[in-house]
């Protein structure tokens, strides 16, 4: 109990994040962050691993040097893009239940209010830059399929396989897992001499069929940008979009409020307009800790009433016009993390379980 409450106020002294949140150490990195009221410029990713602190250091740079947040955005999103080993996003993400990955992406600019997505954009490493074209150079905000291609190719990006060994092993595995009647199977299930486990069992490293990332920033303007990109769910069906390029579900950046991201089930994410109701609870004056946990909360409040014992699984990032930050889970052991890049340098934000023990 003691130490709840000497964390908490640990809490409140730095970041005036909600109950439960804080700052954490980074080996080898810049030790334990206190944020000061107003921290800009700033830059945070939903990706706490290697790959994301790469993808700060990377927008940092832009931002370090007066650069503005939706070229850091940018930079950093390309990074965990054209990463070939992570399954989530862009080259190397999970493909579709035919083995084709389709990525989704969407940016938003909170100093223009525009926006620009792409959606099932298939051949292309860096689906976030194209939806920052969709952006700037149209007057559209969603491009889907073929016409994102076509749109990607008209600006010159070049057509490529994003379908990767290891993604394409993983695929194969579980399609010949995935069903005892049709006839793809491994030899061992065939020949009934193993028990049929899941395919996780040998890829260990792939703990769900989730996995996007969300990038945000605010420059030293104190101007907003946002980008989320991933390859969405995996084994999805032909042609399926998820939240991630729905500006509002996915994505929203208001330059006097803040941005918010989502990842995890993007179907429940699109209904509930997740990122939209985090700006929104942010402008009546919750901090981003307490909106991702509002939202949160908010879907299990209407899953509740058709579905008592479905507990999605989402996390959601925010970040306000102050440099305030917050990250919450619906459900896990393990409390969320985000990368985070400051005048202070790298840490790593944990945020709340909402739902623990789910
Ligand atoms: N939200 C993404 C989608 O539904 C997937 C994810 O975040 O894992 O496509």
């Amino acid at each position: 109990m003691k130490k709840e409450i000497s964390r908490r106020n640990f809490v409140n002294a730095t970041i005036g994040a909600g109950a439960g949140a804080m700052i954490l150490p980074v080996t080898g990195g810049f030790g334990l962050q206190s944020l000061s009221p107003v921290n800009r410029p700033l830059i945070i990713t939903s990706h706490a691993n290697e790959t994301g602190q790469k993808a700060m250091a990377a927008g940092w740079e832009i931002l370090k040097n007066g650069g503005n947040a939706v070229d850091a955005v940018e930079k950093a999103a390309n990074i965990i893009e054209v990463d070939p080993e992570d399954t989530s996003v862009g080259y190397g993400g999970l493909p579709n239940e035919d083995g084709v990955v389709q990525l989704d992406a969407s940016f938003m600019d909170g100093k223009t209010y525009s926006a620009g997505a792409v959606a099932c954009l298939e051949n292309i490493k860096t689906p976030a830059s194209v939806a920052k074209l969709v952006m700037q150079r149209t007057d559209h905000v969603l491009l889907v399929g073929k016409g994102a291609l076509d749109f990607a190719k008209a600006w010159g990006f070049p057509e490529e396989n994003l379908l990767t060994e290891k993604a394409r092993k993983i695929w194969l595995r579980w399609k010949e897992e995935m069903s005892p009647t049709d006839d793809w199977g491994a030899p061992e299930h065939l020949q009934n001499l193993v028990k049929k486990e899941s395919y996780w069992r040998d890829f260990p490293g792939i703990e769900h069929h989730y996995g996007t990332t969300n990038v945000l920033a605010i420059d030293s303007n104190g101007d907003i940008a946002g980008c989320t990109t991933t390859s969405g769910l995996s084994f999805k069906l032909n042609g399926r979009v998820g939240d991630s390029p729905i500006i509002g579900a996915g994505l929203y950046v208001d330059n006097e409020v803040g941005a918010a991201g989502a990842t995890g089930r993007g179907e429940d994410v699109i209904k509930s307009c997740a990122s939209y109701y985090m700006i929104m609870r942010m402008k009546e004056g919750r901090t981003p800790q307490q909106a991702c946990e509002d939202a949160l909360k908010m879907i299990i409040d209407r899953y509740k009433k058709v579905n008592p014992d479905f507990y999605p699984s989402e996390k959601f990032v925010a970040i306000n016009k102050n440099g305030e930050l917050g990250c919450a889970t619906m459900t896990g052991n393990r409390n969320p993390q985000m990368s985070v890049m400051a005048s202070k340098g790298y840490s790593r934000f944990e945020g709340t379980v909402v739902f623990p023990g789910r």
